[in-house]
Formats: structure tokens, sequence, C-alpha cells
């Protein structure tokens, strides 16, 4: 499978599925890392031309995002032009096995993380972290560290996603020169943040990544890996914060949407 260079303002889509309307690309984590090698290329010449880097976005869609998406048309039209769109969570591989068109894995933020330091300090990458609460992006950078050893961290900022902060995030972004930017703000927020701002992120490539931050930091606990294998992550979830209750109703409506509308929102 190739990746072409010459249409970075599109989506890229080597085999793509679309369950009630949002495109899930049929992608390994592999295959994310590798596209990761081009973008951040394509961005070095581009600032080599002088010319501005064009950033590119991915999104890690679950079942609470599809049906965000049946509700917000602007959050559907999000995902829908992001450069790809992984499946995250067991909930959406069900779906595109369901549907005939099965996905290679599970593709989650919060195991995409270390791999994608892995790979920026492999290659020299510059990482920049963005979001969760003061102090935690600090430590998810430590941490990161750890795993990834020669990691450069370009910056870590808690700020906030409201619109009145962006343009002085943009700018704390802009001086960190950064080739990568995790973003940490939750869903849809993060990745309405990073597509409303796409044009003026001067990163290569930026991806919302929920609460990846609490969860490598430990200030989240993770589903045991036996449950995580099961499906079950999210009912573990529900267990530690149960707040989530109502949040999470949106699994089994979006199951039973799936069996009846299909591929179609
Ligand atoms: N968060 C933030 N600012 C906000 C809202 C959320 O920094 O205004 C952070 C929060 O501290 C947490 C992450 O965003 O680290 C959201 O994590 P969650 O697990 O809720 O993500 P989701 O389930 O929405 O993907």
């Amino acid at each position: 499978m190739s990746f072409s260079l010459s249409s970075l303002s599109q989506p890229v889509s080597p085999a793509a599925t679309s369950i009630l309307g949002v495109r899930i690309d049929c992608i390994s984590q592999q295959q994310v890392l590798d596209e990761l090698d081009q973008l951040v290329a394509q961005a070095h010449e581009q600032r080599a031309r002088g010319e501005q880097v064009v950033c590119q976005q991915i999104v890690t869609v679950n079942l609470e995002y599809l049906m965000a998406a049946q509700r917000n048309a602007g959050f559907r039209r999000c995902l829908n032009q992001a450069r790809l769109a992984v499946a995250d969570g067991a909930g959406v591989v069900w779906a595109a096995r369901y549907l005939g068109t099965p996905v290679p894995e599970r593709i989650t933020g919060t195991d995409t993380l270390p791999e994608l330091a892995k790979r920026c300090a492999a290659r020299g990458y510059r990482l920049y972290l963005l979001g969760a609460a003061p102090g935690v992006a600090e430590a998810a950078a430590q941490r990161l560290q750890q795993l990834a050893p020669g990691l450069q961290i370009a910056g870590t900022y808690s700020g906030s996603p409201a619109p009145a902060e962006e343009e002085a995030i943009i700018v704390r972004i802009a001086q960190a020169q950064a080739d990568v930017l995790c973003v940490a703000y939750g869903a849809p927020a993060q990745d309405l943040w990073i597509q409303r701002n796409l044009e003026r992120l001067p990163v290569a490539l930026a991806m919302g990544v929920g609460g990846a931050f609490d969860f490598l930091t430990g200030r989240q606990l993770r589903a045991p890996k036996q449950m995580q294998r099961m499906g079950l992550e999210w009912l573990y979830r529900l267990y530690r914060e149960p707040w989530r209750w109502r949040r999470m109703l949106a699994l089994p409506q979006a199951a039973l949407l799936i069996i009846v509308k299909g591929h179609k929102a």
C-alpha cells in the first residue's frame, strides 16, 4: 500500500469504509507511523522552499464520535476531511467487520502516542504536547522520554480549547518549531480545535489524543489487558468514571443505528 504525496490537501484513503457516514481508513498503526514519516519529510521540504507547512490531521474515531457526528454536521465534516481517520475502539472495529469492510486493528490515541514518540525519537522529529490539566503534559513528556530515549520535546502547554486562547497557543507552537502536535482536550473539542487551526498550525501532523496524557502518567488507570482484548475497555472506564454513563449511552445507540443504517448517515 502506498500513499500519494501529490494530494496533500486531500484525505488519504488507501482503503476505507464508511460507518454512519463517517470515513474510517483501513489502516494499521504501522502504516500510520509510515505516513508520519512522509508528512514530516514533506513539511521539511516545504519549509526549506520557504513555503507554508500544510498541517495534516489524524482523528481516532470511536462509537461516541460516530454518534456525535450524527448530531453535529460540522464534526462529521471535520472527521471526513481529516488526512487519516482510524478505528479507535472495539465498537468501531466490530462495526467495520459487521459491515463486511474490516479494518486491520484498533488504533487508540493512548496506544499510538508512545509509538509515535519512538518514531519521533528515531528520526529526530520534535513533538509538542498540548492540553490536559496543568502539569500533566510536562509529566507525560518526561514519561515519553523514558519510553523513547532521545525524544525531542518541542514544548508542552496545558492551555484550553477556548477560542480566546487560540492565537497565543498557535504562537507558542510556532516558536517551538514542532513537527508533530498531540492535543488532549477531549472529544470533540480537540478535533475541532485542530481543524479550525489547520491552516495556521506550522506542524506536519496534529492528532487528538483524548485522555492519553492522563493514562501515560498514571492519573487515570487503563483497563487490564485482558479486558482490552475482550473489547470491554468501556466497561472498566464506566466503573472508574461512573459520571460517563450518559456519554456511554452512545455505545448501544450507535450499535443499533449501525445495524439499521449501516454505512450511511
Ligand atoms: N481537557 C482539557 N481542557 C478541557 C477539557 C478537557 O485539557 O477544556 C483534558 C482533560 O484534562 C483530559 C482530556 O482533555 O486530559 C480528556 O480526556 P478524556 O479521557 O475525557 O477524553 P475523551 O474521552 O473525550 O477522548
